[in-house]
Order: C-alpha cells, then structure tokens, then sequence
C-alpha cells in the first residue's frame, strides 16, 4: 500500500498528512481541537472529500475518550444532516508504531461561523434551521443529547445544505481539561449546562437559538470569557429566571444565582428590533420577521420547562415550511452504547481500543485503502514531491 506524504506549515508549526495514494490536491480547510482538516480528491471514487487527521489521540483521555466515541458515532449514525464517514485509516502498520487515525468525510464548502457573517434571506435561515433541527432530531433518535452545538461544527454547501459535524459533551464530560492552544467556544451552552443541572432533549434549542439570534444580530449573543460572566450577559437580556428554577438548582449554584443582581430583561422586540431583519418591507417579509422573532423568543428561554421542544419547533410556522417526513423522521440510528461514555482507561488501554477499531473498520470495508496493482507492501510513506507546494504559508 502506498501512502503519500503532504506537509503543511502555518505559524503554529508543521502538520504532515501521510494519506493512501487515492488521494490527491490536498488543501487545508480548518483546524479544530482535534486537529486539521484538509480537502482532497479521492481518485478512486471520483469525489472531493475532506480527511481529518487526528494526531496521537491517545495522547491524553480526554482526547482518546473523544476521539473513540466521534468514530462509533459516526459509523452508527445515518441521515443527510450529520456528516457521514467514508473511510478511516492509518499509515501506521502495528500497534506499537501507531500514531494517527484519519477520518475522510464528505467535504463541505464553510463552516456556519462563516455563513453567519453574510446577511441571509429568511429563506435560507429558515432552511439552515430547518435541517439543524432534523439533524439534531436524529442525533436524539439514537439517544445522543449533543450539548455542544456551535457554528464552527456545523457545515455547509453553497447550495445551502447542512450538517453537523460533531456528538458533542459525552455524558461524563465533567472533567475536560485539556492542554491544547485550542480555546473550547461556551457561547452556545445551555443554562442547564453552565449551571450543571439535569438536561433533557432541548437543551440543544437553546444553541439553535444562539446561532439563530447570532445570524439576526450578527454577533454571538452571550459571550462570556466564563461561566460566571456568560451567565450575567444570560440574564441581563433575557431577565432573572422564576423561583421554580432557582429552587431546581444545586445549593451551591442556587446560593449564587440567587445572590445576582436582578433583570426584568428585554423584550423580543427590543432584542432583536426590526431594523435587524431583512430589509425589504413587502408584506411577506414583515410577516417571516414576526415569526423568526416569535420562534427565538421560544427558543431562548432559560427554563428549560418552559422552552420549546424539537418537535414543536419542527412544527413552528418560520420552519415547517420545508418539513419532509423522511428528513424529519428518517429511521433511528441503532442505540448508542453509552458505556463508552463512562469508560475509564488508561493512555495505553485508549491507544489500543482504538488501533482495534481502525483495524476492524478497515478489514470491513476491504480495500478502503486498496493497493493499486504495482504497489509495494511498504509501510513507509513515500514523498510526494510537489506536495510539499501545498504548505499553507
Ligand atoms: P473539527 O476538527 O471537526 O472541529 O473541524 C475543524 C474545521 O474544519 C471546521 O470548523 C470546518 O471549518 C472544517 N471542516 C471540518 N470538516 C469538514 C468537512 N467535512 N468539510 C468541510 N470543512 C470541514
């Protein structure tokens, strides 16, 4: 099998991509914490795709436990607006040698930090909100609550459709330090989420209506540079939460939430007044802008008793408008193990399961990384001149 050598060098270093020779043009998309990502063209299936690398995942738990679960996840899950898996492998030959796993994706144009930015029409924000929802729906339908949903794990094509990128916070999430540079976005986090409470399936409406609301504004709703102050730019928009949710709070939390000083909050209207929405003033559009702010003024709603469902925000007038049975209702991925989640092992341990299960995915799906005819058996990655143009400079 021959794998090709592609370097790339930003600021931050160097990042060398060793792929099977089937794939060609590889250019840098993005960098999550995880690692790059780099589009490609696969020349066997005549596709573009997008192969992410994860460096040494094993290299601490909290990325092994990540890595581990995004991989059982995306082979599980099934549905248009959650990114599928192609391929996954790694140029290391045994488990002593190995390193790396790189997963290849269908390849998007833009991640939605990018498309907030543009001023969209209510028939594409309506649309993009409509497939985030059938997606999420979906997610639900196989028992994975994400938690975690922000822009930049969302993507999209120019012809507008979606998908998600991600699973989110594993149910034990509590303890994710991570020494990486990379800085983990909280904007989109629910209340019940910074305020550790008990969640249920809408706590994934609350980032909808962030990233709703930030395509509004134009600009993140609450950005905090922490929970605390995340929380005070919470209640000075949306206003102190009742005592019913005060007193489902834990007694540490609840001692200092009580302890804030008190918002009556704005209304919708002043939150997101008129001026924010498409300008053009025919009848139609006045009326898509009452119901976008009537579906956020639902979607932001701190309790989460009282913020809308899923379903009902299928069913809400600004979004049905594109409700398609199958897409809303597409057959249920098989349960997720949640075991995963709550599994705990040491570094070696971690780089083992996960060596077996690029193994066992790449025996699956025999010839994934097919040799050509005139390969060598080498497991040495070969250079590929010229690649070394596509450095990022
Ligand atoms: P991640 O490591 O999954 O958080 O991805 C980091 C960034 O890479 C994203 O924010 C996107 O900009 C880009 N990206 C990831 N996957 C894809 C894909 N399948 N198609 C296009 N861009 C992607």
């Amino acid at each position: 099998m021959i794998f090709n050598r592609h370097v790339f060098r930003d600021t931050l270093g160097e990042t060398v991509f060793v792929v099977p020779e089937r794939y060609s043009n590889l250019v840098p998309k993005g960098v999550g914490a995880q690692g790059m990502v780099c589009a490609a063209y696969d020349t066997i299936t005549q596709q573009n795709v997008a192969i992410k690398k994860l460096s040494r995942p094993f290299q601490n738990v909290t990325h092994a436990k990540r890595a581990y679960r995004e991989f059982k996840l995306m082979k599980l899950v099934n549905h248009k607006n959650i990114i599928g898996l192609l391929n996954a492998f790694t140029p290391q030959r045994s488990l002593e040698e190995f390193q790396d796993v790189y997963l290849v994706m269908e390849l998007m144009d833009a991640n939605l930090c990018q498309v907030i930015q543009m001023d969209l029409d209510h028939e594409r924000m309506s649309y993009l909100l409509y497939q985030m929802l059938c997606g999420i729906k979906h997610l639900h339908s196989a028992g994975i609550i994400h938690r975690d949903l922000k822009p930049s794990n969302i993507v999209v094509k120019s012809d507008c459709t979606l998908k998600i990128l991600d699973f989110g916070l594993a149910r034990t999430a509590g303890t994710t330090f991570m020494m990486t540079p990379y800085v983990v976005t909280r904007y989109y986090r629910a209340p019940e989420v910074i305020l550790g409470m008990g969640y249920t399936e809408n706590v994934d409406i609350w980032s909808v209506g962030c990233i709703m609301g930030e395509m509004i504004r134009g600009g993140v709703l609450f950005p905090g540079t922490d929970h605390i102050d995340q929380w005070n730019k919470i209640i000075e928009q949306l206003g102190t939460p009742s005592q019913q949710f005060m007193s489902r709070l834990q007694p540490t939390v609840r001692n200092y939430v009580e302890n804030r000083p008190r918002y009556p909050g704005y209304t919708f209207e002043r939150l997101f007044p008129d001026v924010l929405f498409p300008s053009d003033s025919s009848e139609h559009n006045r009326l898509k802008a009452s119901q976008a702010r009537d579906l956020l003024s639902r979607m932001l709603v701190i309790d989460p008793e009282r913020r809308i469902s899923v379903d009902d925000a299928l069913l809400h007038p600004y979004i049905n408008v594109w409700y398609d049975e199958g897409e809303v209702n597409a057959p249920a991925a098989g349960p997720y193990d949640h075991s995963v989640d709550e599994r705990e092992h040491t570094v070696e341990q971690w780089k083992e399961l996960i060596y077996q299960e690029v193994m066992e995915y790449e025996s699956s799906h025999g010839g994934a990384t097919a040799p050509s005819p005139n390969a060598t058996n080498s497991t040495e990655p070969t250079n590929s001149s010229g690649a070394e143009n596509n450095g990022m400079r």
